[in-house]
């Protein structure tokens, strides 16, 4: 059976949108994250991470200041749970294809980890991240939706969702 994977947004859905984040001391992560990773986990689904940080396109912050803030959501997180963070560093006049709800990102994690997409979700708090799932074949949430209030929420509504598949 192929793989299957939770693409997961980072700001508003792991850690507390601050806007573009460049200090590490600010990363702030929002509740029930842990709990949430750990029943995805549980429930076979492979964790990625798929963020938009168009401050990089746009000069406000570097490629080496995100990653310092997403080693410090890993050391909350547990550095072993998430595969990988996908990154798109353009804005959005740069038309590229990685930007969410683009699929390039995705396209490669597909491959390297051999993923049915169909079988996979996308989770966040932008149009975009439920733009994402729906984009590559699976299912796309979005936080603040069908009484999904976070990221937790979010799990539960998938194992649900599963478990009445299996029926
Ligand atoms: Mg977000
Ligand atoms: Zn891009």
């Amino acid at each position: 059976m192929a793989n299957k994977a939770v693409f997961l947004d980072r700001d508003g859905t792991i850690m507390h949108d601050h806007g573009y984040i460049k200090d590490p001391q600010k990363v702030d992560i929002l509740p029930g994250v842990s709990e949430a990773v750990d029943i995805l986990i549980d429930n076979g689904f492979m964790l990625f991470i798929v963020t938009n940080q168009s401050g990089i396109g746009r000069g406000i912050m570097t490629m080496a200041d995100v990653n310092k803030v997403n080693d410090k959501m890993l050391s909350y997180i547990g550095r072993n749970k998430i595969k990988e963070i996908l990154i798109c560093p353009h804005g959005p006049d740069e038309s590229c294809s990685c930007r969410k709800p683009g699929l390039k990102l995705v396209e490669a994690a597909e491959k390297k980890y051999k993923l049915d997409l169909k079988y996979s979700y996308s989770i966040g708090d932008k149009d975009c991240d439920r733009q994402l799932g729906e984009n590559f074949g699976g299912t796309g949430i979005k936080i603040g939706e069908k009484g999904i209030k976070n990221l937790l929420n979010a799990a539960i509504f998938i194992i649900e969702k599963e478990n009445s598949n299996k029926k």
